[in-house]
């Protein structure tokens, strides 16, 4: 995940919360992509290093573990480096080209310059970061599969030069809820559309009073459909199934107003993300802890990477 700035229920709901579960059936490296964050972010980086503890400390109140999992920052193991520049040897320009989320950044983010080597070649980074631990599978959504694709590409060209060293990783597809931002576009920080996990109750409440519904909804008296309601979806993840059912229906039978529906919403989001402002403070005020937490997992990130680096190098006779 990159350091980008502070997380919000997309990231939460997005990608956290599978990460949570995965926690359990797998052995999980999660890290902190500090060095894709410059392949946009290049320009400005005083903000980094705030942005990485305040990462590790969300991923902390969320429930990542570092007990159950590795976590870690990336530029903290530099064998990442090594991996991605033998790696940017083998691996043909027009695979990088092809890439639809590369094409598609560069006329969505038509405000930063993304004509850089670093931007082209994420993926081949991308590709380190995962096949330096021998990852059998990395959790993504549809659009990051092309991603995964060009890493078992890479790696299976790897192997066909030096040998067998690396397995394919494969996408572990996630389901995710289609929650979006307060104004029904995709949440985003860049956006401005975004609830944050660092918001208070207050700025959470806020937010939701001022959220889309249902667009052809105009009054109380006229008849919604939740299905296409960005509160409904809040309320299926945050409100009992009882509250869910009622809603569903008088919503459709113009018997509740979109104001006291999102009042009730609020109310459960903000019970619902307490336990994580609360870890959140306690983790706030241990800065010490946090940074243990950190230099603890590039340290067990780092055996490994080690390890993979001395088969590499021994397969490419780098010796
Ligand atoms: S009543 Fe609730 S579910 Fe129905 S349109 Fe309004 S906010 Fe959405």
């Amino acid at each position: 995940m990159r350091p980008t700035g502070p997380l919000h229920l997309g990231n939460l709901h997005g990608a956290l919360a599978n990460w949570i579960n995965m926690q359990e059936e797998y052995d999980c490296f999660f890290f902190i992509a500090d060095w894709h964050a410059l392949t946009s972010d290049y320009e400005d980086t005083r903000f980094i290093s705030k942005f990485i503890r305040d990462m590790m400390i969300d991923w902390l109140s969320t429930g990542l573990s570092n007990e159950k999992s590795t976590l870690f920052v990336q530029s903290q193991i530099k064998e990442h480096a090594e991996l991605f520049l033998i790696l940017s040897m083998i691996t043909p320009v027009p695979w990088l080209e092809r890439n639809p989320t590369f094409k598609d950044q560069v006329v969505q983010m038509s405000n930063k310059d993304l004509s850089t080597f670093g931007f082209l070649g994420y993926p081949v980074l991308q590709a380190a970061d995962i096949i330096m631990y021998k990852a059998e599978g990395v959790p993504v959504g549809v659009d990051q599969v092309p991603h995964v694709e060009i890493t078992r590409e890479i790696a299976r060209r790897f192997n066909h030069f030096y040998g067998k060293v690396f397995p394919e990783p494969k996408a572990f597809l996630t389901e995710t809820p289609k929650i979006l931002g307060i104004d029904r576009r995709k949440m985003s920080k860049s956006y401005d559309n975004a609830i944050y996990l660092s918001d208070s109750p207050d700025v959470i409440a806020s937010k939701v009073a001022g959220m889309f519904t249902d667009p052809q909804r105009l009054r109380k008296t006229d008849p919604g459909n939740p299905d296409v309601c960005n509160v409904f979806e809040f309320h299926k993840i945050y409100s009992n199934s009882e509250t869910v059912d009622t809603i569903n229906h008088d919503c459709r039978n113009a018997k509740l107003g979109c104001v006291e529906c999102k009042k009730m919403m609020a109310q459960n989001l903000i019970k619902g993300l307490e336990p994580i402002r609360e870890k959140r403070e306690y983790y706030e005020t241990r800065a010490q802890l946090v940074d243990d937490i950190i230099l603890d997992g590039c340290n067990k990130a780092r055996k490994v990477a080690r390890m993979t680096m001395e088969e590499v190098r021994s397969a490419a006779k780098l010796e």
